[in-house]
């Protein structure tokens, strides 16, 4: 019996996770999981899997889960905040963690499981955006098991050579090619995207995820953070990573090797055919996921992406090969950016504006600890803020 603990079990992933579980109930049991504010849904959850631990973000949401549970006669037990998240990550009572609390908030608890040698399905791209070298050193040193759930980069595990050392020649692995749906406004103009809704930006036409993550997918972002991720993960250097705009969604990502072959991963865009991969690597478990119909689809595109349309994308690349803390303040900006215009403060447009300002403004230095990246993301968080200020103030940005 596997033990899991899911952070951000109310999510969109969270929620895939717990579907996938409840499928097998004599494989898994669920240790502890954690929200952060929609107690009434981990309450239903609690009650369905029976977790021995609850975390939540704040004492006042810990009360009323707490008041909710024992209600209904559960002995969960109730926790609050980072200290409580970092422990039911790396109790010894739990043997896999899922990590998909969405941004940078998920790193000290993925940091946890990884340093207490857990076996970590990663869909928390932000923790390895960030801390990269720290975090694959404290997997290394500790035994951990990483597990990539994002889905191109499951796919391109399962494409890779079971004992892969992350080192692509040795494998004869020249490339890997990253697929991205293009998210909603692939084919928009690029000067009609100034009056774009939050809600348009986060209706996704092939993914149902949740809100930060959507708008990432509409900007690009969200395939410039999985370059980067893709770097710490495989070993490749940005050159050996190539995205490729592929509106199915059906081939996940591939594998280029030096003898001409390409391996790829396809099926039905749905998470929980990753999450169901990892849970049980090495071996297989159904997932609920239908299975796919090729003559359905009938047709594959693929055609290459434009940089001008998608400047996030361009950022990125530029972040992972400055190095150092680059990512964490591209990741920090992104964050406080995408917010902002989830909250209606900035434009779509102006998503790109504040990170390019940001990082043009900080100077990024040695990744050396993860206080030395918890420094420069407070500072690009405090720079996006004023710039996200002068915007809405009427001031543009230099
Ligand atoms: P979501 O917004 O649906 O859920 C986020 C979860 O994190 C929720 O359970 C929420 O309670 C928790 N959370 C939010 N802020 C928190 C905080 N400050 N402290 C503690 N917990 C907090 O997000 P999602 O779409 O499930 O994505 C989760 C992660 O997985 C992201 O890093 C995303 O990039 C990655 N991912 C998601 C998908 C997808 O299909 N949804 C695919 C690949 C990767
Ligand atoms: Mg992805």
């Amino acid at each position: 019996m596997q033990r899991i603990t899911i952070l951000g079990a109310t999510g969109s992933i969270g929620v895939s996770t717990l579907d996938v579980l409840a499928r097998h109930p004599d494989r898994y049991s669920v240790y502890a999981l954690s929200a952060h504010s929609r107690v009434d849904e981990l309450a239903a959850q609690c009650e369905q899997f029976k977790p021995a631990r609850a975390v939540v973000g704040t004492a006042a949401a810990a009360a009323q889960l707490q008041a909710l549970l024992r209600a209904k006669g559960l002995r969960t037990e109730v926790e609050y905040g980072e200290q409580a998240l970092c422990a039911i990550a790396s109790a010894a009572e739990t043997d896999t963690v899922m990590a998909a609390i969405v941004g940078a908030a998920g790193l000290a608890p993925t940091l946890a499981a990884a340093r207490a040698g857990k076996k970590v399905l990663l869909a928390n791209k932000e923790a390895l955006v960030m801390s990269g070298q720290l975090f694959m050193d404290a997997v290394h040193d500790s035994g951990a098991v990483l597990l990539p759930i994002d889905s191109e980069h499951n796919a391109i595990f399962q494409c890779l050579p079971q004992h892969y050392s992350r080192v692509p020649g040795a494998s004869g692995v020249t490339r890997i090619l990253l697929t991205a749906s293009g998210g909603p406004f692939l084919k928009r103009a690029v000067d009609t995207l100034d009056s774009v809704t939050p809600d348009e930006a986060c209706k996704h036409p092939k993914w149902s995820m949740g809100r930060k993550i959507s708008v990432d997918s509409a900007t690009m972002m969200n395939k410039g953070l999985e370059v980067i991720e893709a770097h710490w993960l495989f070993g490749t250097t940005a050159e050996q990573i190539e995205v490729v705009i592929h509106p199915q969604s059906v081939v996940h990502s591939m594998v280029s090797y030096n003898d001409g072959s390409v391996l790829a991963e396809l099926g039905n865009p749905d998470m929980r055919t990753p999450i169901a991969h990892a849970l049980a690597y090495p071996e297989r478990i159904a997932s609920g996921v239908a299975q796919l119909d090729l003559a359905q689809v009938g047709t594959l595109q693929f055609e290459r992406p434009d940089f001008v349309q998608f400047p996030c994308l361009a950022l990125a690349f530029k972040a992972l090969k400055a190095g150092g803390t680059a990512p964490a303040l591209l990741n920090a900006a992104n964050e406080v950016a995408v917010a902002a215009f989830l909250d209606s403060r900035i434009g779509f447009r102006q998503i790109d504006r504040v990170i390019a300002q940001v990082m043009q403004e900080l100077p990024h230095g040695a990744a050396a600890s993860i206080a030395a990246v918890m420094e420069q993301d407070g500072l690009a968080r405090a720079a996006a803020q004023r710039i996200i200020g002068n915007i809405t103030s009427g001031l543009r940005p230099q």
